[in-house]
């Protein structure tokens, strides 16, 4: 089922949609009244809605009673991904939403090769966010994650600080054991954040501050895994984790 975002959604019985949205539904999806669509305010709730009328760059749809199936993940997941090379990040900003993400964080990291300045940065961001909430509607989420600006690596760990749990997959992490523990320390209603390195990986030293203020460095597994494919591999080990603990509740 089609799925929009309208942020003041459910303020009433009917919602309005206007804009490129109101247009897609008309000129590209072609729908009618009638049809059914889930309307999501973009950070708590969703709507069911019949369309009731197609007009000219606005569409209304009446709000139905049914509960919308919940999208989201029961914990705030933070991706916190060193800066990769060329435009991996929109890539990973993609498959972080569909996995769930909250929130993705670039970071500056010292492996990083690429270096963004301001200028750079303001034009990529609008990109990234657009991505994010493309993704979004397209995998039906309640909420379109926040794609940040590129954060230093102090600032990423003071943001880590905010946290309640903190993974650090590290490409010289060995045995799964630790893997196990972090997994099984999160718990739904957790802000937990995954940090991963650029193509270069990890300094020692920025496995230490991590660790020092309580990161648990875990592995992947025995295969080095490309930095857009660490990052997916463990939002999905996270996301199954959760999932299987929501439903065993
Ligand atoms: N330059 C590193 C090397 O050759 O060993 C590889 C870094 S890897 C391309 C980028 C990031 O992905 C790592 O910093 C880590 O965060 C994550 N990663 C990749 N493979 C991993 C594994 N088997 N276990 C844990 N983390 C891994």
């Amino acid at each position: 089922m089609y799925h929009f975002f309208v942020p003041d959604a459910g303020d009433g019985p009917v919602i309005t949609i206007t804009g490129a949205d109101a247009n897609h539904i008309k000129n590209v999806l072609r729908m009618k009244p009638g049809e059914k669509i889930v309307v999501s305010n973009g950070s708590d709730r969703d709507f069911y809605c019949r369309i009731a009328e197609v007009l000219p760059g606005e569409v209304r749809a009446e709000v139905l009673p049914e509960e919308v199936e919940e999208s989201e993940l029961p914990a705030e997941l933070v991706l916190f991904q060193g800066l990769p090379k060329g435009d991996k990040l929109e890539f990973i900003i993609q498959k972080a939403v569909e996995l769930g993400a909250a929130r993705v964080v670039p970071v500056a990291m010292k492996r990083s090769v690429v270096k963004l300045d301001e200028k750079k940065q303001k034009a990529k961001l609008p990109r990234w966010n657009a991505i994010s909430e493309s993704a979004a509607k397209q995998c039906g989420r309640s909420r379109i994650p926040e794609v940040t600006a590129v954060l230093n690596w102090t600032e990423a760990l003071d943001e880590a600080k905010t946290l309640d749990l903190v993974l650090v997959p590290y490409e010289n992490a060995r045995g799964m054991a630790a893997t196990r523990e972090a997994l099984s320390r999160l718990e739904p209603g957790m802000r937990a954040g995954i940090f991963i390195g650029p193509e270069g990986g990890f300094e020692a030293s920025e496995i230490e501050g991590l660790t020092a203020g309580g990161a648990l460095a875990v592995s992947l597994g025995r295969r080095i895994l490309r930095t857009e494919t660490a990052g997916l591999a463990a939002l999905t080990l996270c996301m199954a984790a959760l999932e299987i603990r929501a439903e065993e509740l």
